[in-house]
């Protein structure tokens, strides 16, 4: 059975051998429910009630979720960070109000974006004055795991998710093969290469999913780096990770585009546990060592292998 549908602000299809309508339905709510809580816009979530009480009693998955994040805030020495909220609301990207903010203004609101400063106690979450959570980074990653987990306690061993381009793999395909995953050529049309894989999350984080130009044709994409406030330009125009964990992979493809190409190199050594697909600015494609026998680069596709 196959779904396509609307969630997330973005969209979602969900294809599932041997799921009945009754788990197509189920699988579709509980994305609803997770929405419901994590996004920052409704007034009715966890993360609004937080960012505007600065306190929130959590249920299992938000704190779930939060804790994760905060985890992979740490990892990444902040180049992902949760609290990065008020300054993605002043470049207008949750209401496509674009604007560009001064330096000052930046300034200010980054004093504030520090996601040491969030406090869990048991299921309660505490931040400061001035601070504001958005899960963004890393919410669609972990509806995938979640989603993941519900179609095989439902019997299914085949099946795709697509979470607005964050594509997780639940099994192989039915005949036994892996799934083919193909990576979107961020400088233009097509793909980049293709990637095989089983039972993986495939997440992509790109500065062509969401930007807006000025009147100079200057871009300004929805990644932010935490440093200075302004869309990450450190080289790289596409991240893609390959891993177990899809809140994971989606916190790391946000914190690699932020950090550019030899950071992420070297996070990949000292991490490890996921492997990588960049593209960068020239529009080289540089794969980890671990995806050297899944991944195919389409035709005329400059590649590199990163190696330990
Ligand atoms: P997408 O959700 O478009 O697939 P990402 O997973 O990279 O892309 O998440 C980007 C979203 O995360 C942005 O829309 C914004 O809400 C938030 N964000 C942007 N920069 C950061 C950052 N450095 N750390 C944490 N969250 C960020
Ligand atoms: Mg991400």
């Amino acid at each position: 059975m196959s779904e396509t549908f609307m969630a997330m602000d973005t969209v979602m299809e969900i294809t599932a051998y041997g799921a009945d309508s009754s788990l197509m339905e189920a699988a579709k709510g509980r994305i609803k429910e997770l929405e419901g809580l994590f996004s920052v816009t409704d007034e009715n979530s966890e993360i609004y009630d937080l960012n505007q009480t600065g306190s929130a009693e959590l249920s299992p998955d938000t704190l779930t979720l939060v804790t994760k994040a905060l985890d992979i805030c740490r990892e990444t020495d902040g180049a992902v960070d949760i609290t990065i909220y008020p300054v993605v609301k002043a470049w207008g990207f949750t209401t496509g109000n674009y604007r560009i903010p001064d330096s000052d203004e930046l300034k200010n609101l980054l004093e504030n974006v520090r996601y040491e400063d969030v406090a869990i106690s048991g299921n309660i979450v505490t931040i400061p004055q001035g601070t504001q959570v958005d899960l963004g980074s890393v919410a669609k990653g972990y509806t995938g795991d979640v989603i993941s987990v519900l179609l095989k306690d439902g019997g299914v061993t085949s099946a795709l998710l697509d979470l607005g381009g964050n594509i997780q793999a639940v099994g192989s395909r039915p005949d036994g093969s892996a799934w083919r995953v193909a990576v979107q050529n961020p400088k233009g049309e097509g793909y980049v290469g293709v990637l095989s894989v089983s039972d993986k999350a495939v997440i992509t984080s790109g500065g062509y999913e969401r930007y807006f130009e000025d009147d100079n044709g200057n871009t300004y994409w929805h990644i932010l780096d935490p440093k200075t406030g302004s869309p990450a330009q450190n080289g790289l125009i596409s991240v893609t990770i390959v891993g177990d964990e899809g809140v994971v992979c989606d916190g790391l493809s946000t914190a690699l585009f932020v950090i550019g190409l030899d950071k992420a190199s070297a996070l990949w050594r000292e991490q490890g546990g996921f492997e990588a697909v960049l593209v960068s600015e020239d529009g080289r494609v540089y794969i980890t060592e671990g995806l050297e026998d899944c991944f195919e680069p389409e035709l005329g596709i400059g590649l590199s292998v990163i190696e330990h």
